[in-house]
């Protein structure tokens, strides 16, 4: 996990700090492996210049130096500059040129370059070193005053802008002028005279709005631009950059200073971008774009349409297109993956000016990863250790066509990924009425689900929620379902009885279309084009790679024998969860339900019970069916009852009615129920513990369904588990019901069958008094829902109004409910397992948790030697992966990250 604590600053006492780092002409002194120190493009700068590709000499001052900056309230440390003029020395007599000198000048351009590549988010300045005489050298020089004054007149505006905070469009108004006056479009036609006439009207602009002339001095010119780059690290960009990429623990960005090449020295010079195989699929083509006379930024910026490299670059230069042929090579047998690089042509000759690791979508990570294996450039571990777990996502559910227009109304939580589009229903009764008369793509909203929407859940194409996180009601089922839901959207205000949706001042009603990303927590206005997944191919190589190196397994949480069928097409060794509540969700059961709530003696409850008990059966026989012999852990009822009941009077009296009790009977029922802090009320064991006769029956109705299913010749490995018991004398007094109507049912049957017995870890005092509770429980299953809920008091169906705030103001390192908090719910675990495994030596422990699916828990879970994690359906391959990744690190094999 990745930790907020920053590094300390560079030592400034003593033994004076090693601040720039120099490259040019095959030498280096840094390297690949420093990117801490050097960024990403400072060290791959090092590195290819050793390669050597040709690399335009210049140097790197650290990133420490940029936190040094920062910390000293924006001041450049002592001794700085000398050490940069010192590197310009070397600059000079790496290129034979002379910065400042008009007869034969060097000119400089100053880059940023974070650890983590942060594209586009900090400041850029090229050409430094020009001004009113050096253009002059630099025109007699190049052959080509054109070239001079369009680099002199560029210097001018980055440098207004991006380091003296002149608005750039103040220049963009003056250069339109000249260009009108002449008549022409486009800047590659304006002539010398008119960018002699646009530099003139660029240092007016400056002076102006800077209130001194625009600095004719190429030293003080780098060193404001070194400035500007530390200071962009603190940009609003920047930090909101870090912050929704969760990039931490960085000091500072790196600066590159490199002598300039350019590829606006006329049509024989150009520069370009291009990554050495296709990001968006995987394909293994050269894939770039290049503009003839012209600068980086160009490309970047979008001003001329770049030529595509396969098609055009060949017609344009057939040696510097070998060359490029041959860069691709070079890179990738060098790097082994992807990369994302950039040259510059100048007058035919090819520079690199930078090369990472290309940034791909996950369908090209599984891709390029297994095509690697087959190149023999990795091998497998690498490859698996090659593709982000999480992101598999985008794979298994469909997805938006990234090319698709969309109109983000709203955002809220990625609770269950996908992409879902549909008409809006606003409650579940009106969603499974439309879809009962053929409305198949409906979008149900709600302020906030509750576990009797599950009807109208489950026939819906999307959920979204304005209230409830990660762990709500609305998130867990609908992960479980594969359902796409985004939760928590906030600016939505929804009113259910007047069926209206606000946003943004518009009203939506039920006959509006809406898309969902739930990988991306976005809501789209009207319908959004669709693609559908693909798990064969590389996927399933990949997939079979991950099953070979992991030692966790990986089960589900499924309650349905369709999630059990999903599950196991994506993996599943198990369900490491049945959340048997959710099964009286239907109308038919929660009646019955309801009418063993409202019971008011033992024996009709019972009575009410029997009723439900076929139904529970059933289920179980269904899901023993698709498991085929694995594991199926079966929870015992868990929620609160008054979950169950209705809360408006009318479907209060509707109940009565049906009952055959009076209105009265039912609200007092409803009232005596209510709780001021359910979560902590009557619910888990202790509804057992109260109302053996529940426990009973779901014992009953397990071991009825694994005798027929024995008898049928399903082999059927059922294991029983207790929900939130907190002491063994819980654990000790329900054993005795669960063994008693176990035995009595296998007697009733003639037919023996193995079952286990053991219990959640949900509340604290459960993992202190872990050794206690194994000498009873024949397995752990840990409920991370509850106990980060337990542990930090943090409510889990309101927490949503205070984490997110924690974790922008980095109290927290993540939302505790998506990603395991360690420091804390993870010792309590270490400990429940050691102390467990100490009574029982192979006692049995997985997690059950929403924690089960994500990628650094289960690498936790790996590391404290759970059996299993159990996670939904959808998040399988995920697990599975992520499994794989955290056994391969336990030994020793290389992390990598595409950031
Ligand atoms: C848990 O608490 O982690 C758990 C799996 O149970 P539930 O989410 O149903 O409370
Ligand atoms: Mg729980």
């Amino acid at each position: 996990m990745a930790k907020s604590a920053k590094k300390a600053p560079a030592k400034k006492s003593g033994k004076s700090v090693k601040r720039v780092y120099f490259f040019g002409n095959g030498k280096a002194e840094g390297g690949a492996t420093m990117k801490d120190l050097l960024g990403g493009k400072g060290a791959n700068l090092a590195d290819m210049t050793v390669v050597p590709l040709p690399v335009p000499p210049g140097f790197t001052i650290t990133t420490d130096t940029c936190g040094d900056y920062n910390d000293l309230g924006q001041k450049l440390p002592k001794g700085l500059m000398d050490e940069v003029k010192l590197n310009i020395a070397k600059t000079e007599k790496a290129t034979g040129k002379k910065f400042g000198d008009s007869k034969n000048p060097l000119l400089l351009a100053c880059r940023s370059g974070a650890k983590v590549s942060m594209p586009g988010m900090m400041d850029t300045v090229l050409n430094i070193g020009l001004n009113d005489t050096v253009v002059e050298g630099l025109a007699k020089l190049s052959g080509n005053e054109r070239f001079a004054y369009d680099s002199y007149r560029r210097l001018i505006n980055m440098f207004g802008d991006t380091v003296m905070g002149v608005d750039h469009e103040h220049f963009e108004h003056e250069l339109s002028a000249v260009k009108k006056a002449k008549g022409v479009a486009l800047d590659t036609e304006l002539e010398t005279a008119d960018l002699k006439e646009v530099v003139e009207r660029y240092k007016h602009v400056y002076k102006t709005h800077v209130g001194s002339p625009f600095p004719m001095d190429g030293l003080k010119q780098l060193e404001a631009a070194i400035e500007a780059v530390f200071k962009s690290w603190m940009g609003d960009r920047a930090i909101k950059y870090r912050e929704l990429n969760e990039i931490r623990g960085l000091r500072g960005t790196a600066v590159n200073v490199q002598s300039m090449v350019f590829g606006n020295m006329g049509d024989d010079s150009a520069t370009g971008v291009a990554f050495t195989r296709d990001p968006s699929t995987g394909e293994n083509i050269f894939y770039g774009e290049f503009l003839v006379n012209a600068q980086g930024e160009d490309v970047v910026a979008g001003i001329r349409t770049p030529l595509e490299c396969n098609s055009e670059m060949g017609k344009w230069s057939q040696k510097s297109w070998k060359e490029l042929l041959a860069v691709k090579k070079t890179l990738e047998e060098r790097y082994k993956d992807v990369q994302d690089f950039e040259f510059t042509i100048e007058k035919g000759k090819l520079y690199m000016l930078q090369t990472r690791n290309g940034k791909r979508t996950a369908a090209a990570a599984v891709k390029i990863a297994v095509d690697m294996v087959k190149e023999k450039l990795i091998d497998e571990k690498t490859a698996i250790l090659r593709v982000d777990p999480a992101s598999l996502d985008q794979l298994l559910h469909p997805t938006f066509n990234p090319k698709a227009k969309k109109d983000v109304i709203a955002k809220g939580l990625p609770a269950s990924p996908g992409a879902a589009v549909g008409k809006i229903a606003f409650t579940a009764e009106d969603a499974e009425k439309r879809f009962a008369a053929g409305e198949t793509n409906l979008i149900l909203v709600r302020r906030e689900t509750e576990p009797a929407d599950i009807g109208g859940m489950h026939v819906a194409k999307g959920i979204l929620t304005s209230t409830g996180g990660m762990t709500s009601h609305a998130a867990v089922v609908a992960r479980g379902m594969g359902r796409p839901c985004v939760a928590g959207a906030g600016a939505l205000q929804i009113d259910s009885k007047a069926k209206t949706m606000i946003v943004n001042g518009k009203t939506y009603g039920d006959g509006d279309v809406l898309s969902l990303d739930g990988s991306l927590g976005e809501v789209y206005d009207g319908a959004v084009e669709t693609q559908k997944a693909e798990l064969s191919g590389p996927f399933g190589i990949l997939m079979k790679w991950a099953d070979k190196y992991r030692t966790l397994k990986v089960r589900t949480n499924g309650d349905t024998p369709t999630d059990a069928k999903v599950a196991r097409g994506f993996g599943a060794e198990g369900i490491g969860l049945c959340r048997t509540e959710h099964m009286f969700f239907d109308v038919q059961r929660i009646h019955h339900m309801r009418e063993m709530i409202l019971a008011s003696t033992i024996e009709a409850r019972k009575e009410a019970l029997l009723k439900l008990l076929p139904y529970q059966r059933e289920d179980f026989i269904g899901l023993f069916q698709e498991m085929k012999g694995l594991p199926v852990t079966i929870r015992l009822l868990d929620p609160p009852l008054h979950e169950f009941l209705p809360h408006n009077e009318k479907d209060q009296a509707e109940l009565a009615r049906s009952l055959g009790k009076s209105l009265e009977e039912v609200k007092n029922r409803v009232q005596q129920l209510h709780e001021a802090n359910p979560m902590l009320g009557h619910r888990g064991d202790r509804l057992a513990v109260t109302y053996p006769e529940i426990l009973e029956m779901q014992v009953r109705a397990i071991i009825e369904a694994a005798c027929e299913s024995k008898k049928a010749g399903v082999k059927v490995l059922p294991e029983i588990m207790i929900p939130l018991a907190g002491t063994k004398a819980e654990l000790d007094y329900l054993k005795k019901y669960t063994v008693a109507t176990a035995n009595a049912v296998m007697k009733e049957k003639k037919v023996k069958v193995d079952y286990m017995y053991g219990t959640m870890i949900e509340v604290p005092r459960a993992a202190v008094t872990a050794d206690e509770l194994a000498s009873t429980a024949e397995f752990f299953s840990f409920g991370t829902n509850d106990l980060t809920q337990m542990t930090f008091g943090y409510s889990r169906d309101d927490a949503g109004s205070f984490l997110p705030e924690y974790v922008k103001k980095e109290i927290l390192p993540r939302d505790p409910f998506q990603s395991l908090d360690v420091d804390g719910v993870g010792k309590l675990m270490a400990m429940a397992v050691k102390l467990g495994r100490g009574v029982k030596k192979d006692l049995k422990c997985g997690i059950c948790g929403e924690h089960g699916g994500d990628p650094a828990s289960v690498e936790f879970c790996h590391n404290v030697g759970l059996n299993y994690v159990s996670c939904s359906p959808y998040r399988v391959p995920i697990a599975r992966l992520a499994a794989a990744h955290a056994a391969l690190k336990a030994s020793g094999s290389k992390g990598y990250s595409t950031k």
